[in-house]
């Protein structure tokens, strides 16, 4: 039996992990968590711990997740850190 065995094509997604600018502290190091079970996002800067959780729509990116919380941000209604 001339079995020949397939190599597995492993596909690699590469999850870069999306960081966007704190503004804060200005640095490029907000990460977003999109959590579609709750509809909720998930936002932290991993440079000065600011942090918050907003509440999205269904299949938001977390770019737009992230600009609503920047406006939140400026409102003054995310939680601050510091
Ligand atoms: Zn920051």
């Amino acid at each position: 039996m001339g079995r020949r065995r397939k190599k597995e094509e492993k596909i690699i997604r590469k999850t870069l992990p999306e960081l966007f600018l704190c503004p804060n502290c200005a640095k490029n190091s907000i990460k977003v968590t999109i959590d579609p079970k709750n509809n909720l996002a998930g936002i932290r800067c991993s440079a000065c711990g600011l942090h918050g959780r907003i509440v999205i729509e269904p299949n938001t990116a977390p770019v737009d997740a992230y600009s609503t919380f920047v406006d939140k941000y400026y409102e003054g209604a995310t939680q601050k850190v510091g």
